[in-house]
């Protein structure tokens, strides 16, 4: 079944003002259950504003926008974010992890908010945290983990609620190569294991290769669809 559908989707900044720029000019994209989608351009191509407008976190000018079934247009603002929050995870290239929390609490708080208790909230925080490497730094902050263990953090918060689909925004972007290849194949490890949907931009064609398929951007407009 289809988890992400976007149809002839546009969006501009400065709409009407002589800095207009024209960033996504009818994309159309499909993704089913399951499918873990490489989008790749060049910076400025506009990943991100695709990424936020499939996430709920910025709207169209024009265009379909259906998330696990659910169209999106025109819903209330509190239906969207009620939508976010129950269906889509974020990752970015920064972690943005809580400075004053431990890994295993920046974990745990994105459930508590979410109606899990304590225990449950810890027993899942865990089991992520164990899959992806971590587990023996559930203690630590932030600050007290190396770059890739900060990001695999970030991907046990981001997959926290059990979300359907995945939204990575250059997810070891700010790591050297070689971490950058060991913390993506432990985020493709979750993702398999979760049974995710998942869109992640990203600049390296290496990593790209390792997802179904890859989604390029030109001009505001899907490539092709190989
Ligand atoms: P990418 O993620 O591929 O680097 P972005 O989606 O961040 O691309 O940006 C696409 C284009 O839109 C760029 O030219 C960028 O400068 C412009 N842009 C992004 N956000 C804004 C904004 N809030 N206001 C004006 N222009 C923006
Ligand atoms: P929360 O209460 O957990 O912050 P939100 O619904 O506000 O839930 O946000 C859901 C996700 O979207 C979180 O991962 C949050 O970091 C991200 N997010 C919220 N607002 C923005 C924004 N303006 N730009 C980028 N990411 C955002």
């Amino acid at each position: 079944s289809e988890m992400l559908s976007l149809s002839g989707v546009t969006k501009a900044y400065a709409r009407g003002k002589p800095s207009e720029v024209n960033v996504l000019q009818g994309i159309d994209l499909m993704l089913q259950k399951g499918e873990v989608v490489g989008l790749v351009a060049p910076s400025g191509a506009g990943k991100s504003t695709l990424l936020h407008i499939s996430g709920l976190l910025d709207v169209a000018d024009a265009g379909d926008i259906r998330v696990a079934g659910e169209e999106t247009r025109g819903l209330s603002d509190r239906k969207r974010t009620a939508l976010r929050r129950q269906a889509i995870g974020f990752i970015y290239q920064f972690h943005h992890l809580l400075p004053e929390f431990t890994a295993l609490e920046n974990v745990v708080l994105p459930q508590l908010a979410n109606g899990v208790s304590q225990q449950d909230a810890e027993a899942r925080a865990l089991k992520l945290l164990d899959k992806v490497g971590v587990a023996a730094r559930a203690g630590h902050r932030p600050a007290q983990l190396s770059g890739g263990e900060q990001q695999r953090v970030a991907f046990c918060r981001a997959l926290a609620n059990k979300p359907l689909l995945l939204l990575a925004d250059e997810p070891t972007g700010n790591l050297d190569p070689a971490t950058s290849d060991v913390v993506f194949a432990a985020l493709m490890e979750v993702v398999r294991e979760e049974g995710l949907t998942a869109l992640i931009a990203t600049h390296n064609m290496e990593l790209a290769g390792r997802m179904d398929r890859v989604v390029r951007l030109d001009q505001g407009r899907v490539l092709d669809k190989s």
